[in-house]
């Protein structure tokens, strides 16, 4: 059985707009009104870390804030359904692309203000980035995200973590635009946060920017403790090639990871998909991978590990958009 797409996070209803869309037109009719790039018909595997993905209709990198509103009450007023991307390290986007627009934070909205021991980070704004500039004003209880190749948006939507702790631990506010194209503040009290999952996926809303709350601490040790992670990370994980990070959640006290490589999945291949044989929970693009490659190894693992350990490995990935390659 094949993975689904997910339904996506925020479509208002189901969208009037067919092939014979003018997408140009719309592109015209939008980047009159932002700063941000827009392109049409844009291949997502440009966006991914996976290098994978068909194309979106309409991509768009927001430069401001004011641009997602904009992109937002455009999306309403045209019916055009909306997907909302940050630094695409989580997800797989089907080889068919993802219908309507798509707006990706990463390369926009990157602001990031210190104030004390407050941290605001705009959606975009990229982990690792984040992280450097924590550590120079001696702040700590971020170093575990300095390898996590995703944004902020996309950290506290995902509840990202490692070594034990996660972004949950550190945020004290959400500010997210609604649907109506309000910005709303919300509280970590109005938010609930679990193994890689916040209420945030549950609701049409977009993280526009987010506040941390960080201690002072020792830049030294900091700086070590962020080097010492990296370098694990580059041991165990195959960062020569690209990737989604790990692929399926841990289902339990046995890592996925370890599951996996006890039913021999390592290095299984399907077209230029491939389990790692660095890390059995990571399956790598070999160059040229399709998303229907990746899918068709997601389920052989599943199936091998349910059959042997009767346990069902659920996905960490978002899977988005339509469409299965006919490819491999
Ligand atoms: C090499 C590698 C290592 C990794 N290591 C880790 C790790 O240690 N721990 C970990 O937790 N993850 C890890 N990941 C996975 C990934 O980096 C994290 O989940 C990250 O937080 C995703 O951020 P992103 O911006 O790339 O989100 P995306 O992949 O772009 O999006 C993820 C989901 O969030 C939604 N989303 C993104 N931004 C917004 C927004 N502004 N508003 C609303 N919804 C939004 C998307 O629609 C999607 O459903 C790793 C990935 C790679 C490639």
């Amino acid at each position: 059985m094949r993975l689904r797409s997910s339904t996506g996070r925020q479509t208002w209803g189901s969208s009037a707009w067919g092939d014979s869309v003018e997408w140009e037109r719309l592109a015209e009719h939008l980047k009159k009104q932002i700063t941000g790039e827009v392109k049409v018909q844009e291949p997502l595997k440009n966006y991914t870390s996976w290098r994978i993905g068909g194309p979106a209709d309409l991509l768009v990198v927001p430069g401001t804030l004011e641009d997602l509103r904009v992109c937002l009450s455009f999306a309403r007023d045209h019916g055009v359904p909306l997907t909302v991307l940050g630094n695409g390290s989580n997800v797989l986007v089907l080889d068919g692309g993802i219908r309507g627009l798509v707006v990706k934070t990463a390369g926009g909205l990157s602001g990031i203000r210190v104030q004390g021991e407050r941290v605001t980070a705009e959606a975009g704004a990229m982990l690792p980035v984040l992280v450097n500039t924590v550590i120079r004003y001696g702040l700590t209880g971020l170093e575990f995200a300095a390898g996590i190749p995703g944004t902020v948006g996309g950290a506290v939507v995902m509840n990202a973590g490692a070594e034990g702790q996660s972004i949950s631990e550190v945020v004290e506010e959400v500010t997210v635009l609604r649907t109506d194209g309000e910005f709303v503040s919300l509280g970590k009290k109005d938010l609930t946060f679990g193994y890689r999952h916040s209420s945030l996926q549950e609701h049409p809303v977009t993280v526009a920017a987010v506040v941390m709350g960080l201690r002072p601490g020792n830049i030294q040790e900091i700086t070590d403790r962020v080097r010492r992670l990296l370098e694990v990370r580059r041991k165990r994980q195959p960062l020569n090639r690209p990737n989604a990070g790990s692929v399926f959640t841990n289902p339990g006290p046995q890592a996925a990871g370890y599951l996996i490589e006890k039913v021999g999945a390592k290095g299984l291949t399907r077209g230029r998909a491939q389990v790692s044989s660095v890390h059995a929970n990571f399956i790598v693009n070999m160059g040229g991978a399709t998303a229907a490659d990746v899918l068709d190894l997601i389920e052989e693992v599943r199936e091998r590990v349910r059959r042997e350990f009767g346990i069902s490995l659920k996905t960490e990935i978002k899977v988005l958009g339509e469409g299965l390659s006919t490819g491999s």
